[in-house]
């Protein structure tokens, strides 16, 4: 395949992200290897990397596509994603790791149109979002960003390739289809039979008619009116979805084969089942070795859904729960799992947090201007760590881990009390704050869940809001809205007078 067996190019195109560079973790090599739960094979192995040291690991995240705010139902597959790497890389392994931006997409251009701009305005525009979310939601920088319209050369070889080797067709309307029945692995990672699946990709009456299966799907589709395109051997048209990944992937990571790829549990199919085909018919090797997959969040019990209208975009989530409490809440469920976001939970992390910090903080005005400890030597400390260790070891455990970290505050505030060992209490301040570090939970807290105000200090600022609206200071009343936002509570005018909220 033209674009991975020629000599490395430059890496033109790929955006390293704009975040802090990756923070240097010390190194501890591990014991056993990490256990990978893999969606591909449904059981834990034992993780080995490709490369024959044992060290180099390639791993491809599916990022965004580009055309609006996302909710914090991705927000905790990008913050477990992170997780993982974190974790991979303080067990000594070198990640190459790499998140595509899709911003070519229907969904891109309908926003465009809408607003009246061209598609690349809106991408962008929610690529900077994006970014800056991750960065707030404490992922390590150094990441890999390949986007798609700086590889539409790279697919369009890919999919020449497929069509060469038989596995995909071109159609009149200048589209080219991937032929399902072709693979015959097809169906391997879903393990779905093929009568109950359903590719969901717009696609009209007369393409369906062109299509030698309604299961084939798009690898290029052919130019609309008012829609961005590219030259191609089937004319101008723009790649499918799918194809974008199977190519980045190769492309970042400068393989045919990568060890670990990673999304959420609603891509497993079609999109991942997808990316599998085409890569494995265009290569002949197998794609990526270790599946992973994140699992969803519900709402106080329910899907998350915009008919339900209960859609929870992260940074308005962000501006009365501190990212802190949300990454510790994220992990609070193994990343696999299902995890229910409630009041109640955010609560109890919340006060995991700040018992945490608290601590910290209390070790630190002890040691004034001694320095935190190496705490290897401290056979307590040590268990602790086994504890934690053996907790992410184990795919990614991340409730042992912090369960670990709780033991580990426990020891320190029992160190505290016991103001006269202050070398006991550094080295369990070190323990603590390597344990945070690992977890990306460093760090204080900057906003307050809520700022414990009763029912009647709510409404009784309701009142002098109303007010204010009445006398026509809209900067007070503005300022009365965004402060009790801040302190979680939220208001919502209707003709019958302000209703509010605690979110
Ligand atoms: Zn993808």
């Amino acid at each position: 395949m033209g674009s991975v067996t020629q000599p490395p190019r430059p890496r033109k195109g790929l955006l390293r992200s704009a975040l802090a560079s990756t923070p240097v973790l010390p190194i501890l090599p591990p014991t056993m290897p990490i256990q990978i739960f893999n969606s591909l094979t449904r059981q834990k192995e034992a993780f080995a990397p490709l490369d024959p040291a044992g060290k180099r690991v390639l791993f491809y995240a599916c990022g965004p596509t580009v055309y609006g705010k996302f909710h914090i139902g991705n927000a905790r597959t990008f913050v477990m994603t992170d997780v993982v790497r974190r974790w991979l890389v303080k067990r000594g392994h070198d990640v190459q790791f790499a998140m595509n931006i899709t911003d070519v997409d229907d969904k891109i251009i309908r926003k465009a149109n809408d607003e009246g701009v061209a598609s690349e305005v809106i991408a962008a525009r929610y690529t900077d979002y994006f970014l800056s979310m991750l960065e707030r939601l404490g992922n390590m920088g150094g990441v890999i960003h390949p986007k798609a319209t700086q590889h539409i050369p790279q697919m369009v070889t890919m999919i020449a390739d497929l069509v060469a080797r038989g596995h995909a067709y071109a159609t009149p309307d200048g589209s080219v289809w991937f032929e399902v029945g072709s693979f015959r692995d097809y169906g391997k990672l879903s393990r779905m039979p093929l009568d109950e699946m359903k590719q969901g990709e717009r696609v009209d009456a007369a393409q369906q008619q062109l299509k030698r299966s309604p299961l084939d799907f798009a690898l290029w589709k052919g130019a609309k009116e008012g829609e961005p395109s590219w030259p191609s051997p089937w004319g101008n048209g723009r790649p499918g979805w799918h194809i974008e990944c199977s190519s980045m992937s190769m492309e970042a990571l400068h393989s045919q084969t990568i060890d670990i790829h990673s999304g959420g549990s609603d891509l497993r199919f079609p999109h991942h089942e997808n990316e599998i085909a085409q890569s494995e018919c265009a290569t002949g090797k197998r794609f990526a070795r270790y599946w992973m997959h994140m699992g969803m969040l519900d709402i106080e019990g329910m899907k998350m859904s915009k008919s339900l209208g209960n859609v929870k975009n992260i940074d308005e989530v962000m501006e009365f729960i501190d990212p802190l409490i949300l990454r510790y809440f994220f992990m609070s469920a193994k990343y696999g799992d299902k995890i229910d976001y409630t009041e109640s939970t955010i609560h109890q992390c919340q006060s995991a947090m700040e018992r945490m910090i608290t601590a910290d903080q209390s070790a630190r005005r002890i040691l004034g201007t001694d320095s935190p400890t190496d705490w290897n030597s401290d056979e307590e400390l040590q268990a602790t760590w086994n504890e934690f260790a053996a907790g992410m070891d184990d795919d990614f455990n991340s409730p042992r881990a912090l369960a670990a970290i709780a033991k580990s505050v426990t020891l320190l505030n029992t160190r505290i009390a016991n103001e006269n060992d202050k070398a006991s209490i550094a080295r369990a301040t070190a323990l603590l704050a390597e344990l945070r570090e690992a977890l990306g939970i460093s760090g204080e807290l900057v906003r307050k869940n809520t700022g414990g105000l009763g029912d009647e200090e709510i409404e009784s600022l309701i009142a002098q809001r109303t007010q204010a609206k009445k006398d026509r200071n809209f900067t007070l009343a503005d300022q009365i809205r965004k402060d009790l936002l801040g302190k979680g509570v939220q208001l919502e005018d209707s003709r019958t007078g302000t209703i509010w909220k605690r979110v």
